[in-house]
């Protein structure tokens, strides 16, 4: 086979830039070239995460983003981007199309592989012969959901399990807005439209078969799955304070709490977790974070008291952990999470049962789903969509040690052992459907 080079484009987001980047590590295994295109703020990290063997098979290539009001460079990337400036980065973003067509025309790929929120990529592409496939990085179950509401109004979701509930009214607003708004649903249809052939995912049949078929009937186009593609560990993924902390608890015994890279907890929900935390007595290491330049300090920020109330049962980090040495580790029982997508198959890839707490966004289908496949148990709200302290106390206790969360204990178990078999399958069916859409873009 012949070597085919690869620019890859993935949405400024770490949860975004992660999963392409994994990709491009497992396919340069196989005879590809990759270029992986994204922001200076972002590259600076990414950077780290790249190993000398693939020093001439990924090379980093920097998008300059215009500097609008509010968002000077060290912000072009949503890990600490406060929550207002999101509508910024995305008009930033949308702005530096002429530059990021003139990197495909300096670079000439064989194939660019885009993101879902930016569907002038594959036109600009289009314009100079290259052919383009889109990855989307977020799970099948909500990627059929949105699709569902876009293409059958009115019709109820098929998979009755996959839901908002009332208190998350405002999310499923949101997405019907979205449905009947032409600008952000054609950016989302346009994106699948301008995909040659097939569309990549991130996840496995194994674990959302239904969903996959579904969309792909949806939309009509084949949905591929890459795999979990969790991160491989890298040296700066030790902390030497976290595993000597975590090396003196008991296995299982440890809870997990963190709420992704791009969400910030409210007073109200750090109090209200934090007071759970201390009432389910299980031992913990939360990963607290601030918006870059709002950072503050822990003791005044957690209940007063708490730090010294629960002493060694708990460790607070501040800013970032390293998740994949955390969750790795024989000590963990249960990871509290947000239910980001990367967050729920790095769970299931390590065997660990989640204590699903969505926020926002589709992390509410994702609990729902995790739930339904029995990995995990959601901490249901009140009819008013608060936390609350008791009830989270109780979904910890219940998945880490209590009988009764023996079934999810064993599920993700089972799930682990399920996903290892299948080892990297999906990357040589992926790799097959590329050089296809190549082959067959060059003939033509
Ligand atoms: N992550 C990490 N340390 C942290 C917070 C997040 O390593 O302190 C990583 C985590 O392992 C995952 C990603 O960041 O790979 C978060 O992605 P996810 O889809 O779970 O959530 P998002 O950040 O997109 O909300």
């Amino acid at each position: 086979m012949e070597t085919i080079r690869i620019l890859m484009f993935p949405w400024l987001g770490y949860g975004h830039i992660t999963p392409y980047l994994e990709l491009a590590k497992k396919l340069t295994t196989r005879n590809f070239i990759i270029y992986l295109c994204s922001t200076p703020a972002n590259l600076c990290c990414i950077k780290q995460k790249i190993s000398e063997k693939y020093a001439h098979s990924i090379q980093l290539v920097s998008l300059h983003l215009p500097t609008l009001p509010g968002l000077p460079p060290h912000l072009h990337t949503t890990n600490g981007l406060p929550l207002d400036l999101m509508p910024t980065l995305k008009e930033a973003f949308d702005m530096a199309e002429p530059e990021f067509a003139n990197i495909l025309s300096a670079i000439k790929p064989d194939l660019l592989i885009y993101d879902f929120l930016q569907p002038w990529a594959p036109l600009a592409a289009s314009v100079q012969n290259i052919p383009a496939v889109e990855f989307i990085t977020s799970s099948s179950t909500m990627t059929s959901f949105m699709f569902h509401y876009f293409k059958k109004p009115g019709v109820e979701f098929p998979f009755t399990k996959i839901y908002f509930r009332d208190y998350e009214s405002k999310f499923l607003d949101k997405l019907l807005s979205c449905a009947s708004n032409p600008e952000e649903k054609d950016r989302a249809s346009e994106g699948v439209a301008r995909s040659c052939k097939i569309v990549l995912i991130k996840g496995s049949r194994i674990i959302e078969g239904k969903y996959i078929d579904y969309v792909s009937e949806l939309v009509g186009k084949k949905f591929v799955t890459v795999g979990s593609l969790v991160q491989e560990l890298g040296p700066d993924d030790e902390d030497f304070k976290i595993t000597e902390w975590l090396n003196k608890k008991e296995k299982k015994s440890t809870v997990f709490v963190s709420f992704g890279s791009e969400y910030f907890l409210s007073n109200e929900e750090i109090e209200e977790i934090a007071h759970g935390l201390e009432l389910s007595n299980t031992n913990f290491i939360w990963v607290l974070r601030f918006p870059k330049g709002e950072e503050r300090k822990l003791e005044e920020t957690l209940p007063k008291g708490f730090l010294e109330r629960v002493g060694e049962r708990g460790l607070v980090v501040e800013g970032w952990a390293p998740q994949l040495k955390i969750l790795g580790h024989d000590n963990i029982g249960g990871f509290l999470s947000h239910c980001g997508w990367n967050s729920v198959l790095e769970s299931m890839h390590f065997g660990i049962p989640i204590i699903a707490v969505p926020m926002h966004l589709d992390q509410p289908i994702i609990a729902r789903f995790v739930e339904d496949i029995g990995v995990g148990v959601e901490v249901v709200r009140d009819s008013k969509g608060q936390l609350h302290k008791e009830r989270l106390a109780e979904v910890i206790k219940q998945v880490v040690m209590e009988k009764s969360g023996e079934f999810v204990r064993i599920k993700a178990v089972e799930m682990k052992v399920k996903i290892s078999e299948k080892g990297d399958q999906e990357i040589d069916e992926v790799v097959a459907e590329l050089v296809d859409v190549c082959t067959s873009s060059s003939s033509s």
